[in-house]
């Protein structure tokens, strides 16, 4: 077990980083947002509750309202179905795409932006046209993020785009172009699709084995040395599966790059993130949200099951489960643990600015500090309108990764705000030395479960397809059923579970309720 000192160098690389704010800097307001891991810990430790007495009858039930049980909820609003409830465990629906505002801006506290989709990906096509990003046979300008898109601080300088060129070699750019034609050829095999779910099975025995090695592993036996390269890779991972290349599979690494093909346009973002989506879903489906219901126990009764939250009890006759599922086991009734789940913790902060550091050049939405162990800062003004922005807020991203997630989470849980907010403003201090006379507040977000990682071994294990087949008239829909998490695969679990909810219940009584 590693003591306090190496989990924080781990965290934060030399020590020398942790900078604390000197006595002259102006003192900066904020706080910790969002702080229900006690409700969290009392589902783990299956604390004693009272349990409501009195019960209702729902035929549907989904519990969690994140983007899978919100796109669940959508898919059967959509077919017609109106008989269910949604219980979600905290004051808001949401989940990782929950936004806040404040008088300068939106601004997210997790998911930022959806990819340009592509074709395959029909039903986050369809979802964006219903909510008018798609118009007229193209994608609303509004929504396209702006030039510049991406910068990197690298040798004591900002560089257009993320893979690193200051500095690359002839030898860098070889590995570059060698990983890129390898990504394509594992395109080909049609194999890395999004959602994943739609390529499974193609690509035979050799992307199979892909799933028992890690990514740095991969990239090892490949030969490919490029430290830039390495980088790119590891921060890239970070960044859409809080983990790096040494923990990841092979599998997941060549996923990121090879799923997506290159699209000029995009990605479609907005000031407050995927809030913006959130923001449709929620007014869209507001009579079957109920929140502040955290589900406590979900137990068979009959053919249906009996499902209890902290507030009420619902007989249902299928529940569709759409909370993380490592906390299955602690709900449903006699589900066996699931030990090839593993889970990065990530501290979002947003920072709000009265303007703009000196010398801060051109602004990206998306901007990152090459060689920190964070993921830099996305600037929820970058699509505003105003020819001049003051003020601004910007969101820090980092996935604490490098060490056992279990002690980071403790860690993360120990340490206060004022360390949190110093160590997230120091590492600002490196691109922008004199970030602290700008900055008016930092909050920030400790989410200790934020995200299933795909480690190896994952794609092949029987506890995915354990969740994946789920339990008679439970069904289990969360970006966890592929190990990626990102909007599409919630959408896609989420409406997948929905069908599911449908074909049990039949048409009948479909057609009834049109
Ligand atoms: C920092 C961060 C940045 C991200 N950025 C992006 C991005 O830019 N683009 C992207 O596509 N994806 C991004 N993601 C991934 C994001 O997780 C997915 O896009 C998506 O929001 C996941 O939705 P979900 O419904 O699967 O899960 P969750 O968001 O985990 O939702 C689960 C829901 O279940 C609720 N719940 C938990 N326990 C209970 C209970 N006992 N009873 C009732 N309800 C319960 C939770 O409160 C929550 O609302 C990011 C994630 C993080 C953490």
């Amino acid at each position: 077990m590693p003591t306090r000192r190496q989990l924080v160098t781990q965290l934060l690389g030399a020590p020398a980083l942790i900078g604390l704010a000197r006595k002259t800097d102006r003192p900066i307001a904020g706080g910790f947002v969002f702080e229900s891991q006690e409700r969290g810990h009392r589902l783990r430790d299956q604390a004693a509750y009272t349990p409501p007495t009195s019960s209702r009858r729902s035929p549907v039930v989904i519990v969690g309202g994140g983007m899978a049980g919100l796109c669940a909820a959508w898919w059967l609003d959509k077919k017609g179905f109106h008989d269910f409830v949604l219980l979600e465990m905290e004051a808001e629906v949401g989940g990782n795409s929950r936004y806040g505002q404040n008088e300068v801006s939106a601004y997210p506290w997790g998911a930022h932006y959806i990819p340009v989709p592509n074709a395959e990906s029909a039903l986050v096509r369809e979802i964006l046209t219903e909510f008018g990003a798609w118009q007229d046979g193209q994608w609303n300008e509004r929504f396209l993020c702006h030039s510049p898109q991406e910068r990197l601080f690298i040798h004591g300088r900002w560089q257009e785009g993320l893979e690193p060129e200051i500095g690359a070699t002839q030898a860098d750019h070889g590995d570059y172009r060698r990983f890129l034609e390898r990504v394509a050829a594992f395109r080909a095999t049609g194999a890395f699709t999004i959602p994943f779910a739609l390529g499974e099975g193609n690509g035979g025995p050799a992307v199979d084995e892909l799933d028992k090695i890690t990514f740095a592993a991969w990239l090892d036996r490949e030969g490919f040395r490029s430290v830039y390269l390495r980088w790119f890779c590891d921060y890239s991972t970070r960044d859409d599966y809080g983990a790096g290349i040494a923990e990841i599979s092979a599998l997941a690494g060549i996923h990121y790059f090879a799923a997506r093909e290159h699209e000029e346009k995009g990605p479609l973002t907005w000031p407050e993130g995927n809030g913006w989506l959130l923001r449709k879903l929620t007014a869209k489906l507001a009579k079957y949200l109920l929140p502040n219901q955290p589900v406590r126990r979900i137990a068979r009764q009959g053919n249906g099951w009996r499902v209890t939250s902290e507030k009420s009890v619902w007989l249902a006759d299928t529940v569709i489960f759409a909370a993380p599922t490592y906390l299955a086991p602690y709900i449903v009734e006699d589900f066996a643990p699931l030990p090839a789940l593993s889970y990065s913790p990530w501290l979002v902060s947003n920072i709000t600015l009265d303007h703009i550091p000196d010398k801060a050049g051109d602004i990206a939405w998306d901007n990152v500090v090459y060689g920190s162990p964070t993921l830099g800062y996305v600037s929820a003004t970058h699509q505003s309108l105003r020819s001049r922005v003051e003020k601004t807020v910007w969101t820090h991203y980092w996935a604490l990764t490098g060490a056992d997630p279990r002690g980071v989470r403790r860690q993360l849980l120990a340490t206060d705000w004022p360390t949190w907010k110093d160590r997230v403003v120091q590492d600002l201090t490196r691109p922008h030395p004199r970030i602290q006379e700008s900055i008016e507040r930092v909050d920030v977000f400790r989410n200790g479960h934020a995200m299933s990682r795909p480690v190896v071994g994952l794609r092949q294990s029987t506890d995915l397809r354990r969740l994946r087949q789920g339990l008679p008239g439970l069904y289990f829909a969360h970006a966890d059923l592929s190990g990626f998490s990102i909007f599409e695969e919630a959408q896609y679990w989420g409406v997948k579970a929905a069908e599911r909810t449908l074909q049990r219940i039949g048409t009948p009584s479909l057609k009834k309720r049109r």
